[in-house]
This record gives structure tokens, C-alpha cells and sequence, in this order.
């Protein structure tokens, strides 16, 4: 069971040290997409309603260990201070000797700091000095063996000081486990996104538990050539064919419907101006590539999506950026949307496409955590959620 805010006891007066997951889209100094801002001021709000002030943490971006100045975090606080209507005083350092007064402070980008990745216990013990509790939002990075998420709440239970899920990690939690133990059927779960590799383990664990699996984008190719289908200069991954071969008699096996596309929108090239021709998936004429699946496709997959119970959405089924090749992504949203099913989306750029669509409210979770919520589904253990759960 996972300890959340209901078990933190009574945080009146005392500082609560809050990951978050602020890793955000930035355009220049401001925040270009606030979502995951957005996403835990459920549990910021509780937290400052019984009276806790808060210590807020996150990553951004990749800077490895040393400070970036285009990946400091006072733009989030900037943004998060309007949304909370609030100050929220951000500070330039990771971990500070002393805490100004304010009753939320945010600190600077964690991964400024080469002990945070490295999980590294003194690090740890740096940040567990600022607070009397620990909440974790973050459930975005909840795969990482980072010390924000994994030795920091070790050392604040270690020391007899609560640490337990924020409400976004709860329903994270919530919502993934009745997917991976107990979905309504039919499950079905559409797959797509840039690249087979990343994601077949998840094909794989998918393939254990779904009824039908849906797959679009550009890993769709490494599928219909595996099978010795013409895809031409369309994204293929010739290395993962064995792979997707085993994959397949596995869905085979299981009774699994597997579906890949029947028609494609092919162009020459990735732009708004190349002459588009839909056709046959699986002979794509030479010099062209596949960049979205086509109208018989999203006819198809619409037909299976519309009788399920569950649904579950990882990927773009084409180059969505781009209005040419959207088309495919914004029919299976409408029929994800309109489909009388209990319905998931994850995945950074699947989200934008949802957004994108006007869809979003349709949907009954859009996860915020995308490499976090395959690695869940594959049923593997998260370290930032194991150590926030109780007894053995
Ligand atoms: P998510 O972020 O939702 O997990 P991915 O990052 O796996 O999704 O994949 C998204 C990317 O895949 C998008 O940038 C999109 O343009 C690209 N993509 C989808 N279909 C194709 C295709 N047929 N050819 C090339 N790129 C594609
Ligand atoms: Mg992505």
C-alpha cells in the first residue's frame, strides 16, 4: 500500500520538503507549457491548507552535474508563484546552508548537483536537513534511482520522519495499477511514437494482458518489414526484427489481436510543402516514407477502439507537428475520446497531441509521467514509488 498525504500526520507548522516534477518546456525565460506545474498544485494546495510550508524540488532538463543557466528553475517559479497566487521564493542554489523565512521556497535544478543522479548519500543528507517531512509528486522520475526520489525518503524514514506519495502520485498509482491488474475488457492499447527499441518491452508486457494492441507511427515499420513488407525510406529498425518477430508469435500465442497499418500517408520528405500520396503500408513506393497512418487505418482502428472498456494511448500515430501528417494522431483521439471506455493517455508528445485536439477533458487520466508510466506497466518495480509503500 502507498503511504500518501492521508498518512503524513500533522504537518501544521513544520516544513514539508515537496519533489515535484517541474520539468517543463521553457522558451527563454518563461514557461512555454505549464501542465506539470499545473499537475501538483493539488498537493501544494493541501500541503499549504493545513498549514505546512514547503521546500520545492525538481529536475530540469539534462545538465549533468553542473549549473546551466538556461535550465535554472526561476521561471517555474515564477509561473508557479501566479498559479498559487503566492510568492515563491526561488532560490540559485541546489542545496542552501539556510533557509530564507518564505513559506515556499523553491530550489535550484537538483541535477545542477552530480550527487543527485548519482543517488549519493551525502547529497541526500544535504536536502534532508531542510525539512520535517517528505512528499513525492515527481512520478515522472519515480524510474530513476535519483537521491531526490530514492535516498533522500530512505534517509527521512530512517530517521523516524514521514515520506509519503503527494495526490498526483497517488492517482498516477491508482489509475496504472487498475491497468496493469485489473482493466475492464476489452483492453486495448495503441502504441506508436519514433522508435521500436524504445518501447519493446512494453510491447511485450503489453502483449500479456491486452486484448488488442494497436500500433502506429513510425515503429510500425520495423513491424511490416519484419514480415518483408516494402516500406522504403520509411523509419526501420532492421536490428530489432528478431524482436518483433518473437513479439508477434507471442500476440499470436495469446490471441492477441496485433494490428499495424494497412494504409500510410507517404511524402518524400518531412516538410509542409512535400506532395503527399496515401498508400498501401506495406509497399510503400521507392523515395518515400511513411509520416502517418492513412484514412482506412484510422477507419479500422477506430472500429476496435469504439468497443472497448479500456484504452490505453502511448505515442503519435504519425509526425503530428506537422498539420500534413496529423491527421492519423487526431482521428484515434477523437475515437479514444468518444469511446464509452475507460481511457489512459502517457507520453510527452501523445499529450501535446491530445492538447493539441481540444481533447484533453475527454480523457480520464493523461499520465504525466512517460517513461515512468511504460516502466510501471511493464510491471517493474519504480524505486521512488517502492520506498514510499508499506511493509514488505
Ligand atoms: P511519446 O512522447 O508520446 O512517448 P515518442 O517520443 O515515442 O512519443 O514519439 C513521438 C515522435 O514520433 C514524434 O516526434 C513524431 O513526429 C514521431 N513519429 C511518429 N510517427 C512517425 C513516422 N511515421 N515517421 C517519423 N517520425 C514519426
Ligand atoms: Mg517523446
Amino acid at each position: 500500500m502507498l503511504r500518501t498525504l492521508d498518512d503524513v500526520g500533522d504537518v501544521g507548522g513544520r516544513r514539508v520538503f515537496l519533489r515535484a516534477d517541474f520539468n517543463v518546456p521553457l522558451a527563454g525565460a518563461t514557461v512555454a507549457d505549464d501542465a506539470r506545474i499545473q499537475a501538483t498544485l493539488p498537493t501544494i494546495r493541501e500541503l499549504r491548507d493545513r498549514g505546512a510550508s514547503l521546500v520545492l524540488a525538481s529536475h530540469l532538463g539534462r545538465p549533468k552535474g553542473e549549473t546551466v543557466d538556461e535550465l535554472r528553475l526561476a521561471p517555474v517559479g515564477e509561473r508557479l508563484g501566479e498559479l498559487l497566487g503566492e510568492p515563491v521564493h526561488a532560490l540559485t542554489e541546489v542545496t542552501p546552508d539556510a533557509l530564507p523565512e518564505s513559506a515556499v521556497v523553491l530550489l535550484e535544478n537538483l541535477r545542477f548537483d552530480p550527487g543527485e543522479e548519482a543517488d549519493d548519500q551525502a547529497f541526500a543528507g544535504r536536502l534532508a536537513e531542510l525539512a520535517d517531512a517528505y512528499v513525492d509528486d515527481a512520478f515522472g522520475a519515480a524510474h530513476r534511482s535519483h537521491a531526490s526520489v530514492a535516498a533522500l525518503p530512505e534517509l527521512m524514514l530512517a530517521s523516524g520522519r514521514p515520506a509519503v506519495a503527494g495526490r498526483l502520485m497517488q492517482r498516477e498509482v491508482d489509475v496504472l495499477s487498475r491497468l496493469a491488474h485489473d482493466p475492464q475488457r476489452p483492453y486495448v492499447a495503441i502504441l506508436g511514437g519514433a522508435k521500436v527499441s524504445d518501447k519493446l518491452s512494453v510491447i511485450e508486457a503489453l502483449i500479456d494482458r491486452v486484448d488488442a494492441l494497436l500500433v502506429g507511427g513510425a515503429m510500425a515499420f520495423t513491424l511490416i518489414a519484419a514480415d518483408g513488407g516494402e516500406v522504403a525510406e520509411s523509419l526501420c529498425e532492421r536490428d530489432r526484427f528478431e524482436d518483433v518477430r518473437r513479439a508477434k508469435d507471442r500476440a499470436r500465442e495469446r490471441g492477441v489481436l496485433l494490428e499495424v497499418p494497412q494504409d500510410v500517408v507517404a511524402a518524400a520528405e518531412v516538410s509542409l510543402q512535400a506532395e503527399r500520396r496515401t498508400v498501401p503500408a506495406a509497399a510503400i513506393p521507392r523515395g518515400l516514407m511513411g509520416l502517418d497512418i492513412g484514412p482506412k487505418t484510422v477507419e479500422e482502428y477506430a472500429r476496435i477502439v469504439a468497443d472497448a472498456k479500456t484504452i490505453l494511448w502511448n505515442g503519435p500515430m504519425g509526425v503530428f507537428e506537422l498539420e500534413p501528417f496529423s491527421a492519423g494522431t487526431r482521428g484515434v483521439a477523437t475515437a479514444v475520446a468518444h469511446a464509452d471506455a475507460f481511457s489512459v493517455v502517457g507520453g510527452g508528445d501523445s499529450l501535446l497531441a491530445v492538447r493539441k485536439a481540444g481533447l484533453a477533458d475527454a480523457f480520464d487520466h493523461l499520465s504525466t509521467g512517460g517513461g515512468a508510466s511504460l516502466e510501471f506497466l511493464e510491471g517493474r518495480t519504480l524505486p521512488g514509488i517502492a520506498i514510499l509503500e508499506e511493509g514488505p
